[in-house]
C-alpha cells in the first residue's frame, strides 16, 4: 500500500515549488499594498498604472510576465521585473527548503519564514520599513507550524529552545535599541531578528547566532562596499533587513552542513 512515507521527497519539493510560485504572485500584491495601507482582500489584482483589473490568464506566475513581455495588456506600461523575480525566488526557495532541509516536518514553517523574508526584503529595499502586518502573522503562523513539527518529531525540547532563543534575542536587541544612539538599529530590525532567531532556535541556538552573525557580516561588507564606491554616503540610511534575512536563510540551509549542531 502506498503511504505518505513512500512518496519521494522530490514530489513534495515540486508541489512546494508550484505553491511557492503561486504564493509569490500573492507576495507581489502584499509588497504593493501593505506599505500603501491598501486592503489585501479586495479589489483583485490591477495594473498599477491604468488600474485595469488583471485577468486570470494574464496572472500566471512568471509565464504571463514573459508572454506580455513585461508590459500591461491594456496600457502597455512596463511591469517591473520584480514581479517574476519574487515569484521565481519564492518557488526556488520552497523547492530547496523541502528538498534539502531536514526533518521534512519543519519545512512548512521554514517556507513561511522564507515567504516573509522575500516580501519584507523587497519592502525594506523600496520603502525602508519592515511592516508588523507581515512580521506578526509570520510569528503566529510560524509558531503554530513549529509546534506541529515538534509534535510530529516527538521533540518538544526544540519548541522550548525556539521560544527561549527568540525571547533572549528580543530582550537583548531591545536593550541595544534603548542604549545605542538613535538610528543605529530600528525597531523593525529588532522584531525581524527576534522572529528569525525564534525559527532558527528550533534547530538549536547555534543556528540563531550563526544566522545573525552571517547577516551582520554580509550587511557590513556590502555597506562598506557601497560607501567605498560612493553609491551611499555615511549619513544615508541603508536597509539592513535584507542582509539579516540572507543570513537567517543561509543559516537554515547550514543545518545540512552541521547536522551535529541540530540538537
Ligand atoms: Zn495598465
Amino acid at each position: 500500500m502506498m503511504t505518505m512515507k513512500h512518496i519521494p521527497v522530490t514530489f513534495w519539493a515540486i508541489v512546494a515549488a508550484i505553491f511557492g510560485l503561486i504564493l509569490g504572485s500573492f507576495l507581489n500584491v502584499v509588497i504593493y499594498r501593505i506599505p500603501n495601507n491598501l486592503s489585501l482582500a479586495k479589489p483583485r489584482s490591477f495594473c498599477p498604472n491604468c488600474k485595469t483589473p488583471i485577468k486570470a490568464y494574464d496572472n500566471i506566475p512568471i509565464i504571463s510576465w514573459f508572454i506580455l513581455r513585461g508590459s500591461c495588456r491594456n496600457c502597455k506600461s512596463s511591469i517591473s521585473f520584480q514581479y517574476p523575480l519574487v515569484e521565481l525566488s519564492t518557488g526556488a526557495l520552497f523547492f530547496t527548503i523541502v528538498y534539502f532541509i531536514k526533518p521534512i516536518s519543519v519545512t512548512p514553517a521554514i517556507c513561511v519564514l522564507a515567504a516573509a523574508i522575500v516580501s519584507t526584503s523587497v519592502i525594506d529595499l523600496k520603502y525602508m520599513k519592515l511592516p508588523t502586518k507581515i512580521l506578526y502573522p509570520t510569528l503566529i503562523l510560524g509558531g503554530i507550524l513549529l509546534a506541529v513539527a515538534s509534535y510530529q518529531t516527538h521533540d518538544f525540547k526544540r519548541m522550548l529552545t525556539a521560544l527561549i532563543v527568540g525571547l533572549i534575542a528580543a530582550a537583548l536587541l531591545f536593550l541595544f535599541f534603548m542604549i545605542l544612539p538613535p538610528g543605529s538599529i530600528g525597531l523593525g530590525d529588532v522584531r525581524l531578528i527576534a522572529i528569525q532567531s525564534f525559527f532558527l532556535g528550533w534547530f538549536g541556538w547555534k543556528f540563531a547566532i550563526l544566522g545573525f552573525a552571517l547577516g551582520i557580516v554580509v550587511g557590513g561588507f556590502l555597506t562598506l562596499g557601497l560607501l567605498a564606491f560612493g553609491v551611499k554616503k555615511m549619513k544615508d540610511k541603508i536597509p539592513f533587513g535584507p542582509f539579516l534575512s540572507i543570513g537567517a536563510l543561509a543559516s537554515a540551509y547550514m543545518t545540512l552542513a552541521f547536522p551535529v549542531w541540530v540538537k
